[in-house]
């Protein structure tokens, strides 16, 4: 199933699927108690992030391509870092680049498989850690270069945390749909032009190995998004590197989900 969570005519905010000419399926429910079909077709008027996260974990280097770009070494064991869970947008709506990020430019893109869980996750064994997921999106790890290394004193959450720094979308596909999350093609498209084309394959540890590792004497809650890593392709590492800028559009896509659209503006000086 195709979940979307978005506004309709009367301000509110529900979950759907079946979403086609501006209408969808009401969803009962939520996340933690799972949802139920309803007949009810309402209007769509915004469609949003597919999820309010309870936290975001992301994971640094895990793509074998990535880390050779970066000149760094194959990590042992998965890097985690934390996103702050307001800092998600949904698609269409503007990736802001913060006055501190400006001078020097340093904003960056990263598509990733974002992994969303259904209930929650405690010591759970590789083997039916696809069983906590309720399903996959699109999540683009949007990263202030300067502050994740010079200005982050050591840590990346500063530098990934900034409102809007977390575009997620445009919908939830549920595991029945996405049987293996290691067999799934993902770009990013800068103002018409491929910078990242990779896949799921090439992940360092797949989707089962993360949650069982992320869940280790760990309580994952219902609604825990998991941004498994970025592939090559990022700005920083180009020649000559390449920053977001006011005006950019940012097409981010992974097979079987769709594509998510942000575009990007610079906040103004107070
Ligand atoms: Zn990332």
């Amino acid at each position: 199933m195709r979940i979307i969570r978005f506004r309709d005519e009367a301000g509110r905010t529900r979950f759907g699927h079946d979403h086609q000419d501006g209408q969808a399926l009401i969803l009962e429910g939520d996340i933690r108690g799972g949802f139920s079909e309803t007949s009810q077709r309402v209007g769509v008027t915004k469609i949003m992030a597919p999820v309010q996260p309870a936290v975001i974990l992301g994971i640094g280097l895990n793509y074998h391509e990535h880390a050779r770009e970066t000149g760094l070494e194959v990590p042992k064991y998965p890097v985690l870092f934390m996103k702050n869970p307001a800092s998600v947008v949904g698609p269409e709506e503007p990736v802001i680049l913060p006055p501190s990020c400006l001078n020097p430019p340093q904003v960056d893109y990263e598509v990733e498989l974002a992994v969303i869980l259904k209930k929650t996750a405690r010591n759970v064994p590789v083997e039916s850690a696809l069983d906590y997921v309720l399903g996959y999106s699109v999540g683009n790890d949007i990263s202030a270069r300067r502050w994740q290394g010079v200005k982050g004193s050591g840590q990346w959450c500063r530098g990934k945390s900034f409102d809007t720094f977390c575009p997620l979308g445009p919908v939830l596909v549920t595991p029945d749909e996405i049987p293996d999350p290691q067999a799934l093609s993902l770009s990013c498209v800068l103002n018409g032009e491929v910078m990242q084309d990779g896949h799921t394959g090439d992940m360092i540890f797949s989707v089962a190995e993360l949650i069982a590792f992320l869940s280790e004497s760990t309580t994952l809650l219902p609604g825990t998004v998991i941004l498994t890593g970025t592939p090559s392709g990022v700005g920083f590492k180009r020649t000559p590197p390449v920053y977001l800028q006011d005006g950019d559009q940012l097409e981010l896509s992974v097979d079987k989900i769709g594509t998510l659209r942000n575009q990007v503006r610079a906040e103004k000086e107070e």
